[in-house]
């Protein structure tokens, strides 16, 4: 402390004064002021302490700048990458019916736990699993803050200090830190694993069975395929040989498709639907409500009133219980699913059933626009394009669709997504061979306007300074 330039340093009180402080002692009061000047000075004076030059600092700029609000980083953005269940970017977009109740629902009072008739205490999933049972053609239904925590529910209130017997095909990792195997454990169930990785017949299941055994799991892997010499055990099958045991047969789907894609003409789907799982007789399904379905961030179990009721009772159920936000956008998203409206009015579906030709012509649009707003900045095409479902649901399935190729004729592309990605809407598509491919299958008319404005500026900024 005997260095003269730290004397130099101005005290508290002296930076304090500062005129252009005013305005932030106005707004957050004193002792935030002063507590962002200490520590302003506190690392002028590190810096001092490095040998770096630091008696120039601007300390009323630094203490300026650490009090700025944070921009928000949940601020909207433009899905041009192609996947349309985009996990960084949020996974299911809602439809304008959920938004509008989740709207409601968490700007407004709503009779969450009201008996209407009666006044008294009521159930928040009295509608929700009502809708449920009518779509799933199930005895009853629970919803939960996500999938992951509907399994540990159901495993840790049917299985605990017991027997879990599952396929070794389906001992599936979603996602990086989510493991089934972990998951298990974690809810103190035994691993009991049967058959072999590419074969699992239901005479595995049969040996493996005992008076140990709490229930059967069958895990649809999602996110990917075992190919060529496989073979599986239906759920048919399955759920015969526990209903034989007195054994319940949980069927965790992943995603929920609660319409039939292959009939719709979606190549390379494949996805149960959790209706055709519990009328073969699975106990339980459990599965996402952000995923295929479309709605908000959920899990929901479906099946046998007697395992509900028990996995509803357990406290564990009031740990995972979904809140008031997703049960008001899950309530609407499942009433267009029973009004026959979900095919158009769900983004996730309406995007997956895009027809090619639409996407083509946006993607002309887009460029014909770019085009003639920045003939210097990049050289712009119209590509065929594979866009994916994503969210670990039907990996076969390569939509073909199209893409805005932009290629900037100074700066790489990855600059140029790179501005893309930093401003507001952020633009996210993807890098290839030289070009940003911007996919246009989840990109919303309504998006156009400001996809153009992005465009041409990220353009624009390359050409200026390349
Ligand atoms: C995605 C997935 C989960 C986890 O669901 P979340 O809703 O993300 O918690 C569990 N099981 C399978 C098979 C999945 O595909």
């Amino acid at each position: 402390m005997a260095d003269p330039a730290f004397r130099q340093l101005p005290s508290v009180d002296r930076v304090l004064r500062d005129p252009r402080l005013a305005g932030l002692l106005a707004r957050y009061g004193r002792s935030r002021v002063v507590a962002a000047i200490r520590q302003a000075l506190n690392r002028a004076r590190e810096r001092l302490a490095a040998g770096e030059f630091g008696l120039a600092e601007d300390l009323a700029g630094a203490v300026t700048a650490a009090l700025a609000p944070e921009p928000l980083r949940l601020s909207p953005a433009i899905n041009a990458s192609g996947v349309i269940l985009n996990t960084g970017l949020g996974r299911a977009v809602l439809s304008e019916s959920a938004c509008r109740a989740l709207f409601d629902a968490a700007g407004r009072h709503v009779p969450l736990e009201v008996d209407l008739g009666t006044g008294e205490r009521g159930d928040r999933q009295l509608t929700v699993r009502s809708l449920l049972c009518r779509l799933c053609g199930s005895e009853s239904a629970l919803v939960v803050n996500n999938n992951a925590a509907a399994l540990f529910l159901a495993l840790t209130a049917l299985a605990s200090g017991r027997e879990v017997v599952i396929s070794r095909g389906e001992l599936v990792e979603i996602g990086g830190s989510f493991r089934l195997p972990d998951i298990l454990s974690q809810a103190g169930a035994r691993l009991v694993e049967v058959g072999a990785t590419n074969r699992t017949r239901l005479s595995d299941y049969e040996r493996a069975l005992s008076a140990e055994t709490a229930l059967i799991l069958a895990v649809h892997p999602s996110n990917y395929r075992i190919v060529g010499y496989t073979a599986s055990v239906e759920i048919e099958a399955l759920a015969a040989l526990g209903r034989q045991a007195g054994v319940p047969v949980i069927y965790d789907l992943g995603s929920g498709a609660l319409v039939d894609f292959a009939a719709l003409g979606v190549p390379g789907a494949s996805e149960p639907q959790p209706g055709g799982a519990i009328a073969s007789g699975a106990s339980l399904v459990a599965f996402s409500g952000d995923k295929l379905l479309g709605g908000p961030q959920a899990g929901i179990l479906a099946g046998d009133a007697a395992c509900i009721e028990r996995l509803a009772r357990h406290p564990v159920a009031r740990v995972v219980r979904a809140d008031k936000l997703a049960l008001a956008a899950l309530e609407a998203t499942l009433q267009l699913y029973l009004e026959g409206r979900a095919e158009t009015e769900v983004p996730t579906l309406a995007a997956i059933l895009r027809p090619a030709a639409a996407i083509k012509a946006q993607a002309e649009r887009v460029a014909a626009a770019l085009r003639s707003s920045v003939p210097e900045g990049a050289s712009v095409r119209v590509v065929t394009s594979v866009s994916q479902v994503g969210g670990g649901s039907f990996p076969d399935a390569g939509l073909p669709s199209w893409a805005v190729a932009v290629r900037p004729l100074s700066g790489s592309a990855a600059r140029l997504a790179g501005r893309l990605r930093s401003g507001r809407p952020a633009v996210f598509g993807r890098v290839a061979k030289g070009d940003v491919l911007l996919d246009m299958r989840c990109v919303a008319d309504a998006e156009e306007a400001e996809l153009m404005e992005r465009l041409v500026a990220a353009c624009g900024e390359e050409t200026s300074d390349g």
